[in-house]
């Protein structure tokens, strides 16, 4: 999703090592290994060409041989998303665990109100973990830093999610939610190709950047409503012309997945060319967010 955060000027204008805060670092790391010698400030140096600052998320001597550059406590410190959740979006629903009988009767699919509405084009959607804390700053670093072996790690934990789904995602082709071509050549990548690209590796499928395109830019003023988001993707991607999605399972990648609408759109393009199923896997998912339906609740 393109949305934007609220984060998202701050983090824009302190971007990497030209940041201010980047300089206040290495100056105290320069300070630091003055006092231990010339042994440990060469130590100091070839790592800091692997870590260029401490973790970019809570400023943590980075100490793994890792290039993520986040420490493991804020790895670790993201948070699965809850269950019960809705079988066909993935949207926990702590609150239907005391619902009554009849809508969690066995071998009945769980349903949120949206998916009981058949809201969604996409046969299913799956994340990582909600976005929140740590992994809502990690998703930042990733989306306007275009930090790779974040985007790998992140791959990797999407693999695991596919594998623990089995069935349920499988696919033919892993597919990268596109941003508008002028977007993409104002930031020089798509940060969900980030994570469709070493997914796709991992998953041992063919990965198709140019299957789907983003016809309509989204508005630059900040969406607000709930209405505004999903108008503002509606009709918005079509596939490409001459690209061949006949028949094929399509998984859909993306970082964060708020109301389902970007997915949706994606997944009305594809389904009318020809696709045979579109299912969608983020690595985040907002979980307090408003539903399509959310006047029911
Ligand atoms: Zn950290
Ligand atoms: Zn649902």
């Amino acid at each position: 999703m393109a949305e934007a955060s609220p984060l998202r000027e701050g983090r824009a204008a302190g971007r990497g090592e030209h940041g201010a805060d980047a300089g206040e670092r290495s100056r105290a790391r320069g300070a630091d290994a003055a006092g231990r010698g010339w042994l440990a400030s060469i130590g100091d140096a070839l790592v800091s060409v692997f870590f260029p600052a401490g973790c970019r998320i809570c400023d943590e001597l980075l100490t793994s041989a890792s290039r993520v550059p986040i420490c493991g406590a804020c790895l670790a410190s993201f948070v699965p998303v809850p269950q019960p959740a809705c079988e066909v979006c993935g949207r926990p629903l702590p609150a239907f665990v005391n619902e009554p009988a009849s809508v969690r009767d066995e071998g009945r699919a769980l349903l949120c109100p949206a998916c009981r509405d058949k809201t969604y084009a996409f046969e299913r959607a799956r994340s990582f973990a909600v976005y929140e804390g740590a992994l809502a700053q990690a998703i930042l670093l990733l989306k306007y830093e275009q930090i790779e072996p974040l985007g790998a790690w992140f791959a990797e934990r999407l693999a695991e999610v596919v594998k623990e789904q089995g069935s349920a995602l499988a696919a033919d082709v892993v597919v990268p939610v596109p941003l508008h071509r002028q977007r993409e050549r104002e930031r020089g990548y798509n940060q969900a190709a980030l994570l469709s690209k070493p997914l796709a590796k991992r998953l041992g499928l063919p990965h198709k950047a140019v299957l789907l395109m983003r016809t309509r830019a989204r508005p630059e003023k900040q969406i607000l409503t709930l209405e505004e988001r999903w108008e503002s993707v509606r009709g918005a991607f079509a596939t490409r012309p001459g690209s061949q999605v006949d028949n094929l399972r399509v998984l859909l990648l993306d970082d964060v997945l708020t109301t389902g609408a970007t997915l949706d759109a994606c997944a009305r393009a594809l389904l009318e060319a020809g696709a045979k199923s579109v299912v969608g896997l983020t690595v985040a998912r907002a979980a307090r967010n408003p539903l399509p339906s959310s006047s029911e609740w």
